[in-house]
């Protein structure tokens, strides 16, 4: 059903701010006019407090967490990005498979199933995820939705 995404965003952040490390900032943006969206909000909030979860345990106690909100006529954007501990080029290509872990991970707990629960919770939204990563640089999530127009008489 139809929602505001940034209320929804912000609201986010304020929960995920709480879970953080000590020094970690989570900092929201939005850009673009609308703010309204049609998607199941429920399987959105679970993939984003995935994927902000994943930028808290894998980046620094006094690392920058940005997460943006975009919105054009057919799209929403989401991007969250970190500073933090990245992922090897050659485990990049796994990184959807269940129960897969990168081998950067040291004793940092988890069982892999996080993101592979994303991309299957954001095919149903036909959506996409893409991510760019660099080890001890820090990783950049993207996901991206077709929304309905929000023009009068559509
Ligand atoms: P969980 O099932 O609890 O989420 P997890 O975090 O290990 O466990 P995923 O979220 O699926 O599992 O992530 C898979 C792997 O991808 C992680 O183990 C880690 O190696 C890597 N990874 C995911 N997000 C990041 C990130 N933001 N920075 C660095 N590595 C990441
Ligand atoms: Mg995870």
């Amino acid at each position: 059903s139809e929602f505001d995404v940034v209320k929804f965003a912000e609201d986010i952040t304020e929960d995920m701010q709480s879970l953080a490390k000590k020094e970690q900032q989570i900092v929201f943006r939005h850009t673009g006019q609308g703010h309204l969206v049609t998607l199941n909000s429920s399987l959105l909030k679970n993939c984003l407090i995935n994927l902000i979860s994943n930028a808290i345990k894998y980046s620094g106690p006094d690392s920058l967490i940005e997460f943006r909100t975009k919105t054009t006529g057919s799209y929403l954007t989401i991007i969250i990005k970190d500073n933090g501990i990245g992922i090897p080029k050659e485990d990049q290509q796994h990184l959807f498979e269940a129960f897969f872990r990168a081998h950067n991970t040291g004793n940092i707990p988890g069982t892999g199933l996080g993101l592979n629960i994303v991309t299957r919770y954001v095919a149903l939204m036909n959506g996409k995820v893409r991510f760019k990563s660099q080890v001890n640089e820090g990783t950049t999530f993207t996901i991206t939705f077709p929304i309905r127009p929000n023009f009068p008489g559509n």
